[in-house]
């Protein structure tokens, strides 16, 4: 039986478990990290563009990631503005009239992934990949990983940022309720013949949610949220078709559009876990919550557990023997929960909300987005909080 440990155990090289290894890094943390040895991700460009908050960036800033991002492939968003296609009633959001000099910063996903690959390629760390079946096994003072050859690791802290479908979770036993929201998210990149002024626009319709994040001068990247009994119908579209039936849900505001890439879809569920942490084991990322995208917070959340992990090791440097311990633990768990909670509840509300077909809640919302609209407090209020 061959033997080897770290202090801590990543399972999962997406974003989330990259940032979390440079975290331990700059603490001198031993650490590994877990890779999957299967290749699951298909060969085409990942279309998904990141809304994130200014919060995060400056994070990414200090913490270098920003080094291997070019100026150019981080576009500001200075206004949202938010339809409801029910009377016509809108929502703007300004960063000027907030305060701030951009709301948010859109980023492609494979872009973001290379710097932080590029980033991490500069740090020391254990990298091991495992074929088959491997179990985790939670002792008083340890955790020991066993692959299917019954080689071990030893390890004080496992952090499961092994996305959605977490195996951290699984074998941790932590609880989780999920959901599905019926609904599926389409992608894909548009050109106009009207520049976009750094304006992102969402308009909630009959549909589903059509969220455009404005990358080029001239581009967006779409996030079409649509009822599952309709996405049938879209997937049979030709280009041609699903160009017509596009143009005619965003209106004249767009000019002449074109279609710039492939249409991908992807599912959409919520995920709640009881808890984010057991025994020696945390979550972090889609492993500990899945919101629904139409705030553009999936990531932003999982970075923020990052974030609050890295302030937590800089404040509590007398647990860096064994960051394991429950006392140590308990402090992320506790730290995380309102940010998670409130915005699972509010992604969650809001997608209930603006699917209803019913006349008293469409009055309801229009009456909502014009009230919001005039109370310049309350969307400042709304503005800080999405900013984090
Ligand atoms: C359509 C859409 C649009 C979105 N838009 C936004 C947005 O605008 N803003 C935003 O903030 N978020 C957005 N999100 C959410 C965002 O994509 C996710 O929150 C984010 O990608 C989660 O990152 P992660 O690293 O936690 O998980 P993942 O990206 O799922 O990474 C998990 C990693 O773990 C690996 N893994 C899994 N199991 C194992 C195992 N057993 N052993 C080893 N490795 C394993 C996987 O291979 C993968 O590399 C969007 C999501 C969707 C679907």
């Amino acid at each position: 039986m061959n033997e080897k440990s770290s202090d801590v155990l990543i399972v999962g090289s997406g974003i989330v478990g990259m940032a979390t290894l440079m975290t331990l890094e700059k603490y001198a943390i031993k650490t590994s990290l877990l890779t999957h040895s299967k290749n699951i991700k298909n060969n085409l460009p990942d279309p998904r563009f990141y809304a994130v908050t200014p919060g995060v960036k400056n994070w990414l800033e200090e913490n270098g990631v920003c080094n291997f991002l070019a100026k150019d492939l981080m576009s500001p968003v200075n206004k949202i503005l938010v339809y409801s296609n029910k009377e016509n009633s809108a929502l703007s959001f300004d960063a000027y009239d907030a305060g701030m000099s951009e709301l948010a910063f859109i980023i492609n996903h494979d872009d973001l992934e290379k710097a932080f690959m590029n980033r991490i390629s500069k740090i020391s760390y254990d990298e091991i990949k495992i074929d088959g079946a491997e179990s985790l096994n939670i002792e008083m003072d340890h955790v020991d990983l066993v692959n299917e050859k019954g080689q071990k690791y030893q390890f004080k802290l496992i952090i499961g940022a092994d996305g959605s479908d977490s195996w951290v979770r699984r074998e941790s036993g932590i609880e989780v309720k999920s959901k599905t929201f019926n609904q599926t998210a389409l992608v894909f990149n548009i050109k106009s013949s009207k520049t976009h002024q750094g304006c992102a626009f969402q308009k909630f319709m009959q549909d589903g949610i059509l969220a455009l994040l404005p990358i080029q001068t001239h581009e967006y990247s779409v996030v079409y949220s649509l009822n599952d009994n309709i996405v049938d119908e879209y997937k049979k579209l030709d280009d041609l078709a699903f160009l017509m039936r596009l143009k005619k849900n965003l209106g004249e505001k767009f000019g002449d559009i074109d279609l710039l890439s492939k249409r991908q879809y992807f599912p959409l569920s919520m995920k709640i876990n009881e808890s984010l942490i057991s025994e020696r084991v945390i979550l972090m990322g889609d492993a500990a919550h899945q919101v629904h995208p139409l705030a553009g917070q999936g990531l932003n959340l999982g970075l923020r557990d990052v974030i609050e992990f890295d302030a937590l090791l800089n404040s509590h440097q007398n647990y860096h023997h064994d960051l394991g311990l429950k006392q140590f633990i308990k402090k992320y768990n506790r730290n995380r929960k309102t940010d998670i909670l409130s915005l699972s509840y509010l992604t969650d509300q809001l997608s209930h909300i603006f699917y209803s077909q019913s006349r008293i809640m469409n009055f309801v919302i229009n009456l909502g987005f014009n009230k919001i609209n005039q109370n310049h407090l309350i969307k400042k209020i709304l503005i800080e909080k999405a900013a984090q």
